[in-house]
């Protein structure tokens, strides 16, 4: 028989403030053994670890929540997916199946949408850059143009005498909504009478004209009351567009910015109690609409989803490579996946399970990363039995942001699966390896 290793014995503090109804901490464990049906221990032992998965039936889920919330209520209401939030191509792909069009904010985006077989005019082009050359196709492949400065104003008033035609565009506007701090640096300004100016300096040129209002008011938005000010607005700009340019405005924008169910540090409710639904954001901007409307034509809506369709879709999958016992006596669990690839850690709290149950007490703990930085930190303190090599991890919601911030920095990026609605996962992203093997995209 083999003699048990020694261990140094150490003391820690209980916190008994952490027991609730629902038992002792001591004993509580989350455990999430499967997605969809596939065994998480699967998936790494197949495609390997870390390894961020999504789950296509969560992903159409979502978007039926938001999309029917915004369809009974309104009769022309389109979705454009927001590629930054991910823009990996089999991801893309099922928004675009579902309805969506694409919202791109630079030259890279655009070409990646086009790539995937969206045609231009169903492109919104957001963002304070645009190259020209990019602009200039973009305007020849009747993409939605919603400008952000002058200067974008001027290029196009170019392409518009070089390309002999008349532009149609949008103009972003910021706002004050009651919430702070205030996106003010994209678009023009609404309460300083900016946005008028741009206008009527669109009018005077006379080389393009006016079709669409657009606002994007800000991101994680846990105020529904927030959107209903941003309508008004822009409802009210509107108006007196139409009014004093004898403009027929085709469509309003309101953006996007609707929340997940993710949990932002330092927020003492959890996301269930303070995140508005589909039907509370939806009901803020329709009744606006319908409201103030004095058009012949209710104008068409659209919205620039991201996170709201697809963080709660996102798994990152990590495995335990070790642990240590720090000096102060917590213990520290080493993984193979860090801020590296877990840009939002920053601002939430993951939810965090293990792939079965383990045998012990729990104690608190500290999650690090594999990076040599000391800020590699998932979680400073979570409650976790004793752990071996190997147990997985697995950590969401992280599929909004998360994948397209990652970085190639120390480690390989790692690979990406999508289980399908029959629950097939399926590779849609290698490891990046830099080339040290041909980096290929599924
Ligand atoms: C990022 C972005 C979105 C999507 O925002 P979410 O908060 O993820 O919904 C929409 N519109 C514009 C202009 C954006 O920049």
């Amino acid at each position: 028989m083999s003699k048990i290793k020694y261990q140094k014995p150490t003391i820690n503090k209980i916190d008994f403030a952490m027991a609730s109804k629902y038992g002792s901490p001591m004993k509580t464990q989350k455990i999430r053994s499967e997605i969809d049906g596939v065994k998480v221990s699967d998936l790494t032992q197949k495609y390997g670890s870390p390894l961020f998965v999504f789950s296509q039936r969560k992903m159409e889920e979502l978007y039926h929540n938001l999309h029917s919330a915004f369809s009974s209520r309104y009769p022309d209401v389109t979705f454009g997916w927001s590629y930054k939030t991910n823009y990996l191509n089999e991801i893309c792909k099922v928004y675009h199946d579902l309805g969506s069009i694409a919202e791109v904010v630079s030259e890279f985006e655009y070409q990646k949408a086009r790539a995937l077989g969206i045609e231009g005019k169903d492109i919104i082009f957001n963002g304070p850059y645009k190259p020209y050359a990019d602009l200039k196709i973009a305007v020849r492949e009747g993409a939605k143009i919603h400008v952000d400065n002058l200067f974008e104003l001027d290029d196009l008033e170019k392409i518009a005498d070089e390309l002999n035609m008349k532009i149609p565009v949008a103009i972003r506007i910021n706002m004050d909504t009651g919430i702070y701090p205030q996106w003010s640096r994209f678009g023009f300004n609404y309460e300083s009478g900016e946005a008028y100016e741009a206008v009527k300096r669109i009018y005077d040129g006379g080389k393009v004209y006016l079709n669409g209002l657009h606002t994007h008011i800000g991101t994680f938005m846990l105020d529904s009351n927030a959107y209903k000010v941003a309508t008004i607005k822009i409802m009210q700009l509107k108006e007196q567009v139409e009014r004093d340019f004898k403009s027929q405005i085709d469509y309003i924008d309101l953006g996007g910015g609707f929340a997940s169910k993710a949990n932002l540090k330092g927020v003492y409710q959890s996301a269930d109690v303070i995140v508005p639904t589909p039907d509370d954001y939806a009901e803020a901007i329709t009744n606006v609409i319908y409201e103030m409307n004095k058009s012949e034509n209710l104008p068409k809506l659209f919205l620039e989803t991201g996170r709201g369709m697809i963080d709660e879709a996102g798994f990152l999958l990590t495995s335990v490579h070790g642990y240590k016992r720090f000096p102060d006596a917590k213990k520290g669990y080493i993984l193979d996946a860090g801020v590296n690839l877990l840009y939002t850690s920053t601002w939430f709290n993951y939810n965090i399970e293990l792939d079965k149950r383990y045998e012990g007490d729990n104690e608190a703990s500290i999650l690090n990363g594999p990076l040599c930085m000391n800020i590699d930190v998932i979680e400073e303190s979570i409650m976790l039995p004793p752990l071996n090599r190997g147990t997985i991890l697995s950590v969401s919601p992280v599929g909004a942001y998360n994948y397209t911030q990652a970085m190639q920095f120390i480690r390989y990026k790692p690979a990406v699966v999508l289980i399908d609605k029959d629950g097939q996962a399926k590779l849609i992203k290698d490891v990046d390896d830099l080339g040290t093997v041909n980096h290929k995209e599924a």
